[in-house]
């Protein structure tokens, strides 16, 4: 890793191997190395090369992820080094393969534009490290046609480039769709409330605690890959739509931001954003300062926010969290699990709303 700061390290790692138990993969172990620069053939050292290798026979391992991006050179290496069927894969990898999961399951008015986002991203992932299936192509071949592999990856990487090209044509053509029929359904004006957040930090416990609907939640990351909307009616009458939106990670693929983009659109269109913040996560300062990150790339300064403190409850000095939230603005500490604070939630949102100057865009029938 660039960072030299174990803490964050181990941390990286577990939170890869909390995704690696998402993806349905055992995790048996982790570990990691400090190099001056990463090893430009296999990224790691030879002798952790020979380490991983004594664990992957101890252990019939299967899969070797890791936690930086590798190279399509790099990948083979490894591939070739740790030998046998082992797959060697790196973040990116295994957060599409979730995506991939996720987007299987999911219900079919979102389906068509998640599956367009998460095949677009692994195309263009892919289309650098085809190399690996010309080798399998000329072993199969008995190594009697060399060179054909070459031909083959070349026709391969045009049939790519083609789908890829439609794929954003269609897409583009969902978002459009989506759009008209959002806009269609609703007739009523009523605020729209987007949770942001870090993944895992509570947001569908929160939406779920607030409305009774029934969405996701688990101690997995990406539990959450739709945004979904309820309806908050407050005791005083006033209403507004609570919208639960994808969670966000540190070290997000590049081929997947663009993607996000098109899925988080709904934000942009809200009234008010609510950063939910697990305060007990060791790194939530680390946390708040990715998802701040990604906020800054979506262009949603304007709109006003609010920040929330959850998993209180969980916290080791509660007292101390609440009295730093009191002395800063715009911070409400909750339990979503337990309920606490979620009607001081309700009020600070309607207050914020209040003051919000952003035109209500959305409507409800
Ligand atoms: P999301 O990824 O932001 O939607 O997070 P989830 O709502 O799925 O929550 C992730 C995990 O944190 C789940 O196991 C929840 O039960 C747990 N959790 C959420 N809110 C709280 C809380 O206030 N206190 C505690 N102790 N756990 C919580």
């Amino acid at each position: 890793g660039e960072t030299s700061d174990s803490f964050a390290i181990e941390e990286s790692l577990k939170e890869l191997a909390q995704l690696a138990d998402t993806a349905g993969l055992m995790v048996v172990g982790s570990t990691y190395q400090k190099l001056a620069s990463p090893n430009p053939r296999t990224y790691i050292g030879s002798g952790k090369v020979a380490e991983i290798k004594s664990a992957i026979r101890a252990f019939e391992v299967e899969t070797v992820i890791f936690d930086d991006e590798l190279s399509p050179g790099q990948l083979r290496n490894l591939e070739k080094a740790f030998g046998g069927d082992v797959r060697v894969c790196d973040r990116t990898a295994l957060i599409l393969d979730i995506f991939n999961q996720r987007a299987a399951t999911h219900e079919a008015a979102l389906q068509a534009s998640l599956r367009l986002f998460v095949a677009l991203a692994q195309m263009e992932y892919q289309l650098p490290r085809l190399t690996k299936m010309w080798t399998h192509l000329e072993r199969q071949a008995g190594g009697k046609v060399k060179g054909m592999g070459e031909k083959q990856i070349e026709v391969d990487k045009r049939i790519l480039r083609t789908q890829i090209g439609v794929l954003k044509k269609e897409l583009e053509s969902v978002r459009k769709h989506r759009k008209q029929y959002r806009n269609r359904r609703f007739s009523v004006p009523v605020p729209v409330v987007s949770l942001v957040g870090y993944t895992n930090a509570g947001k569908s416990t929160l939406l779920n605690q607030l409305t009774g609907a029934n969405v996701l939640s688990e101690d997995r990351l990406f539990a959450t890959l739709d945004p979904t909307t309820r309806r908050v009616q407050m005791k005083n009458g006033s209403e507004f739509l609570l919208t639960d939106t994808v969670g966000f990670i540190q070290k997000l693929p590049t081929t997947l931001v663009a993607a996000f983009r098109a899925t988080l659109e709904e934000i942009s269109e809200s009234s008010l954003l609510v950063h939910v913040v697990d305060i007990s996560h060791p790194l939530a300062e680390q946390q708040i300062d990715a998802v701040e990150k990604v906020l800054a790339e979506l262009d949603v300064s304007e709109i006003p926010k609010l920040m929330v403190w959850n998993k209180v409850d969980k916290a080791t000095d509660p007292e101390k969290i609440k009295l730093e939230a009191e002395r800063r603005e715009d911070i409400v500490c909750i339990s979503a699990l337990t309920g606490e604070g979620l009607l001081e939630f309700c009020n600070a949102v309607q207050e914020k709303l209040k003051d919000s100057m952003v035109p209500v865009e959305a409507f409800v029938p």
